[in-house]
């Protein structure tokens, strides 16, 4: 270790920061988010730098930096000057003793800036001596993507309760057990996801019954997740995160494979159907089950394909949680829709061609499609149709009978966002044809309005 990581309390100090640019504009928001006093020298400064200082209320020192200016100054950067002048910073600096920071000139600093992860109070700082600044961003950017962004709020959580579990659990062994456990279960997921108050709640709940040993039956709980459309790469960090520390996954047949290989490893795995007509489970039953799983301590996962808000069912599973008082989450996914428009090159909205995008479930009665077939022939709107492929035949046709133009295009989008994806394009009366004669696979999605033409345009980007 060539250098020694610190971090330093500069409250109200006299910081120096001379330059004019990017580089002198964060290093001075960098200081004042620690709470000091930065004083900007910038001979000429350009607007941009005018615009900064007056935004945050400073008044810029239109000069150089002179060796009166550094007594009683903490720190000195500079950002953004010429080559001389870094080395009359750096000499002033040493003179007068100031620790020295120039930006991109290892040689004539006396400190380096790491890459800072902040979750405050707890902060990360990462550094490669100066040496690698690319390594030292690429490890902040995998930290910032795996550390909830409520990780901070977890601390202040855990400093709020402190006296409380100290008083409950007298045994500092016992207690950082506890902690422990706590740390990876339901209070620690009320506070990420901002319910505070449900987590001292739980906590009080959990220390009125914990034992002797600081042990305390595990409280179950489920994650009702949206996988999204196929491509795990569409997955949300919180959806990731909650994957990795599940005891129990039930998935269903709209889950990819790929998605599905993210959840943790040593999970159990159960598959609750649904294909069209091969309910593996009906829904009452798949609710009943994240209810008794979660009373036996399990974290449990219920991932979803897409989103578990958008005909998912997924309020139904929240009710039954509801009822019986499991402590639950849910983790919003990309939606079929979204996620297969975009991958065809397809804005669902656009100035030329829809103002509006309706997503609608076609449901069958007496085993026809029972659809509010006025609201969907609309002009300038996009309709996306979340159906099995054998109704597309009588979704074209029942349009074109409620007015629709026949020459109205249309697409299907077949395993969208996924390694297998296929599109048809066509128009209202030609759809049907072209997608009996693609003989597609399924999962698949319409997508309907004057938006697919874009497609020959925009689909370059297609997987
Ligand atoms: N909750 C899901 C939708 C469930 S309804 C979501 O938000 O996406 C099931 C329908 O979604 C399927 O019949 C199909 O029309 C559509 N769908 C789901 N995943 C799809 C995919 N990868 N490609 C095309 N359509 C898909």
């Amino acid at each position: 270790m060539d250098q020694l990581p610190i971090f330093l309390h500069i409250k109200d100090r006299k910081i120096i920061i001379a330059g004019d640019g990017f580089g002198a504009i964060r290093r001075t928001e960098q200081v004042l988010k620690a709470g000091a006093k930065a004083l900007i020298f910038s001979q000429n400064p350009s607007t941009q730098m005018i615009d900064f200082a007056e935004s945050i209320d400073i008044q810029i020192q239109d000069k150089a930096v002179a060796g009166d200016d550094l007594t009683g100054a903490a720190l000195l950067f500079a950002a953004d000057c010429d080559e001389d002048e870094n080395k009359r910073l750096a000499e002033l600096a040493s003179i007068h003793d100031v620790p020295v920071n120039i930006m991109d000139r290892l040689a004539l600093c006396t400190f380096v800036m790491p890459s800072i992860v902040d979750r405050s109070p707890l902060v990360m700082a990462i550094s490669s001596g100066g040496g690698a600044p690319i390594l030292s961003r690429m490890l902040r950017a995998r930290l910032e993507a795996f550390i909830p962004s409520g990780f901070g709020r977890l601390a202040e959580f855990a400093k709020s309760v402190r006296n409380q579990v100290k008083q409950a659990i007298p045994d500092a062994t016992l207690r950082r057990r506890f902690w422990e456990q706590q740390t990876q279960g339901p209070v620690s997921e009320y506070v990420l996801s901002g319910r505070d108050d449900d987590a001292r709640k739980l906590l009080l709940n959990i220390l009125d019954d914990h034992n002797a040993n600081g042990d305390v039956a595990p409280k179950g709980e489920v994650y009702l997740v949206g996988g999204g459309p196929g491509d795990p790469d569409l997955l949300t960090f919180r959806a990731l995160r909650l994957m990795q520390q599940a005891d129990v996954v039930l998935h269903d047949r709209l889950v990819s494979e790929p998605v599905l290989n993210l959840a943790r490893r040593e999970a159990e795995r159960v598959f609750v159907g649904k294909k069209q007509g091969d309910h593996a489970l009906p829904q009452e039953q798949i609710s009943q089950l994240l209810v008794t799983l979660a009373k036996q301590g399990k974290r449990v996962l219920r991932l979803k394909g897409g989103d578990p808000f958008t005909f998912g069912r997924g309020g139904e599973e929240i009710e039954e949680l509801l009822s019986a008082d499991i402590p639950f989450q849910v983790v919003p996914g990309i939606t079929a829709g979204s996620g297969c428009a975009t991958y065809a090159g397809i804005p669902l909205t656009h100035r030329d061609h829809a103002q509006s995008c309706v997503f609608v479930t076609g449901h069958t009665k007496d085993g026809h499609l029972d659809l509010n077939w006025q609201t969907l022939v609309q002009p300038n709107q996009t309709v996306v149709v979340y159906m099995g492929l054998s109704a597309v035949g009588e979704l074209t046709r029942e349009l074109i009978h409620h007015g629709a133009d026949p020459d109205t295009p249309a697409c299907v989008v077949d395993n969208g966002t996924r390694e297998n994806q296929r599109v048809v394009t066509a128009t209202l009366s030609t759809l049907s044809g072209r997608v009996e004669a693609a003989n597609l696979p399924g999962p698949a999605i319409t997508i309907i309005g004057g938006v697919v033409t874009m497609r020959d345009r925009l689909s370059w980007f297609n997987l």
